[in-house]
């Protein structure tokens, strides 16, 4: 007899409960998480997953730079694992949902699986990979960026916390430095489920967020170098404003986030004056730029309008203006298939669903350099996250994660 795979739901308010214990290690009064990558805390979060993958009957591989794979077998174990993950370090002022949604869910699947003794084709595995929010460590999506070449494993090693720790010592303290070689571990498709951390789906009135890409960012700093003089006796016309011409750059920046809709974005998030004196004309000021969009193209033209905006103003004012491109991440587009079987699951399920593109980094897009990969997003409170305010409501974390074992199973194909 087979399983008619529409009928088969995961068990939500297990899945609630799981979330619930999790976000107890690190929480802070707010009702948030605290739990920072490799701290003692992190090992909590990390053993007590191991620790339920174990009783799941799963198997724990971890490689050198602490990402942790618990798997299920398959009846064919030559076949490629189907990965679904996501990460359980937190920020600062991290919430209960941002990543540890998308690794329990993924367990949540097999669980299920497990209740009804379900046997799929190629393997299920859970991942959750190491320093994804870059909070502690730099750079961001760390494990999941070593694991697919973006950058070398010593880099990582040596990155070093404020208190001069490295990653290397503190994932050997907590007792996460594994042997296998990051990348060394074949994926054959991989789909995260994960909060929005945008306001889109709530906006909407939806329940599922099929994601086809990420953003891709440009990120630059900028430095506009003027002179000081005193704010009374300088005539206008005789100023070198610093900021003055600043504010024309910073108004330009976001010009042009609103000259590319739906998906163009242009930021100016940290701003320093100095000296920031009341009656001092600055004499220099610092910037960030953040310019993003979901087409390489566009992202390369909006790149092209801020320089030459830049090299018309600093010859129009004669002040230095200086620009440093500090970060670039291309647009991820996810891969069709996993897109599609994302968006064909939200249809047998009869939820509701619209895209939403990912204005925020994720693993998946460093995992869909090596694999095909997708993402299921539902919705949060106000869209709110990084904050302790964070909420997610569980009905929708229960169609995300329905979601995502009939995605899966479309993939590792269950066998009758
Ligand atoms: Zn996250």
């Amino acid at each position: 007899m087979s399983t008619d795979i529409t009928s088969v739901r995961i068990n939500g308010d297990r899945l609630w409960k799981s979330l619930m214990e999790l976000a107890q290690i690190g929480a802070t009064p707010k009702g948030g998480v605290k739990r920072l990558a490799l701290t003692d805390l992190d090992k909590q979060g990390r053993d007590l997953v191991t620790g339920w993958a174990k009783q799941a009957g799963m198997s724990v591989t971890i490689d050198k730079i602490g990402n942790v794979f618990m798997r299920r077998d398959g009846t064919n174990n030559s076949l490629p694992p189907i990965v679904s993950g996501s990460h359980i370090d937190t920020q600062p002022t991290g919430g209960k949902f941002d990543g540890n949604y998308g690794v329990l869910a993924a367990l949540e699947v097999v669980r299920t699986l497990n209740d009804r003794k379900i046997k799929t084709e190629a393997p299920i595995e859970v991942a959750f990979w190491t320093n994804e929010e870059g909070s502690r460590f730099v750079p961001v999506m760390m494990g999941s960026g070593v694991f697919c070449g973006a950058f070398t494993l010593e880099h990582a090693f040596a990155a070093e916390d404020v208190d001069g720790k490295t990653v290397k010592d503190e994932l050997e303290r907590i007792g996460y430095l594994g042997t296998q070689t990051p990348g060394d571990h074949p994926i054959g498709a991989y789909f995260e489920t994960h909060i929005e951390q945008g306001p889109v789906l709530e906006d909407a009135d939806k329940v599922i967020g099929v994601v086809p890409a990420v953003m891709g960012l440009s990120w630059y700093d900028c430095v506009v170098t003027g002179m000081e003089a005193h704010a009374g006796p300088t005539p206008m016309h005789l100023r070198k404003d610093a900021l003055q011409i600043a504010t024309k750059i910073m108004q330009e920046v976001v010009n042009i986030g609103n000259r590319y809709p739906p998906y163009g974005r242009g930021t100016v998030g940290m701003v320093q004056v100095f000296p920031n004196s009341r009656n001092v004309i600055p004499g220099e000021v610092k910037f960030s730029i953040d310019l993003r969009n979901v087409n390489d193209e566009l992202l390369n033209t909006m790149d092209q309008e801020i320089l030459a905006f830049i090299d018309k103003t600093a010859s129009d004012s004669g002040l230095k203006i200086s620009i440093e491109r500090v970060s670039y991440y291309p647009p991820c587009p996810f891969h069709p298939d996993c897109v599609d079987a994302v968006r064909s699951a939200t249809a047998k399920l009869g939820y509701s669903t619209m895209d939403v593109v990912s204005g925020a980094g994720h693993d998946a897009i460093y995992t869909a350099r090596l694999a095909p990969s997708g993402m299921i997003f539902v919705p949060c409170k106000d869209g709110i996250s990084h904050n302790e305010i964070e909420d997610a409501k569980s009905e929708h974390l229960e169609a995300g994660c329905n979601v995502l074992l009939l995605a899966m199973l479309e993939r590792a194909k269950i066998v009758a």
